[in-house]
């Protein structure tokens, strides 16, 4: 009938309008998780796009599979995983997605696209640039002999005080341990997780403002450029812990999770987002960008 459609995987990066959708909303379901073995200390994961993501890594760690099991307690599907490729806790899954099958806009073929394809980079792909592709089944190719990827403060803190961190599971466990207690619970509170991307700017702005603001976390992300802290500046630079508008507010545990309260509407939290944004640039000169997609 030629209405628009949108794929749906958990909901949980979309902000969708107070006026809803025109068109059709398709809840992607596909089920599934297949392995298959392609070398001695290797093995491919197969799963369906409907599946839940977190269920994905479970399983791999069930299965012994190194590889994305710092990305423990993700919401969403493992179709929607590509779309942005996900990353927490310095794994990103462009470490480990090998292929997928999805179909493109408007056609009536699947195509195989290898992760070369996809322009896999920081919270972003092709496939949120291009629209209309649909995802129906991703690819991991995980180890057997993988070793725990702990450099992160959180998990190297928790590797001191000498917690067992030796397998996936045991990794695993503590991420999602780790997230419970500082992220706000996605099945309680309408949230997005992560509003915005934290900033990648090149490094000698990056040196000038952590000479202006003593402190700034900033880590090297290639030759010339670096990230920087977004949620650092939203709580040491601008005080902005807390800060709401109507029902919407930033999270107190980490402001760059913008948490929808009662009666919070889309237009709260696009003035919200706005507001901050317009506040990070007035401080910092840095124009920050959104990882959550509007959906209208
Ligand atoms: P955090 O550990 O407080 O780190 C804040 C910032 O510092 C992030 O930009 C993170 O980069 C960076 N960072 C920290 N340690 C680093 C290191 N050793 N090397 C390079 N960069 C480092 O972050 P958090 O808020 O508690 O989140 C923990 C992880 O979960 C992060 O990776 C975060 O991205 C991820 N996460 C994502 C979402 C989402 O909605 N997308 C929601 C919650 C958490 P990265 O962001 O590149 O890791």
């Amino acid at each position: 009938r030629g209405l628009p459609s949108y794929v749906l995987g958990g909901g949980s990066n979309v902000l969708a309008a107070d006026d809803g959708y025109a068109g059709v909303i398709i809840r992607m379901n596909v089920p599934g998780i297949a392995e298959e073995a392609v070398a001695e200390d290797a093995a491919r994961l197969i799963a369906g796009a409907g599946v839940s993501w977190d269920t994905l890594v479970a399983e791999a760690a069930r299965r012994g599979l190194w590889g994305v099991e710092n990305l423990a307690g993700i919401p969403g599907t493992a179709g929607a995983a590509p779309v942005q490729n996900i990353g927490a806790y310095g794994t990103e899954l462009s470490g480990s997605l090998e292929w997928i099958d999805a179909v493109p806009a408007a056609a009536d073929r699947v195509e195989r696209l290898a992760a070369a394809e996809l322009a896999l980079a920081y919270r972003d792909s092709r496939l949120k640039r291009e629209k209309g592709w649909t995802v129906l089944r991703i690819a991991l190719r995980l180890r057997r002999d993988g070793a725990p990827m702990l450099a992160y403060r959180d998990l190297a803190s928790r590797k001191e005080a000498g917690e067992p961190l030796r397998t996936p599971a045991e990794v695993g466990r503590a991420v999602r341990e780790i997230r419970a207690g500082k992220f706000p619970d996605l099945s309680v509170s309408g949230t997005a997780g992560s509003f915005f991307k934290n900033p990648v700017i090149r490094s000698a702005e990056a040196k000038a403002l952590a000479e202006r603001y003593p402190g700034l976390p900033v880590y090297p992300a290639d030759e010339e450029t670096s990230k920087v802290s977004l949620a650092w500046i939203l709580d040491c630079v601008l005080d902005a812990r807390g800060l709401s508008v109507g029902g919407a507010r930033l999270f107190e545990r980490q402001p760059i999770v913008i948490v929808a309260g009662d009666g919070a509407t889309a237009k709260d939290v696009e003035l919200l987002a706005e507001t901050v944004a317009r506040r990070v640039e007035e401080a910092t000169g840095i124009s920050i960008e959104r990882e959550v997609r509007t959906l209208a």
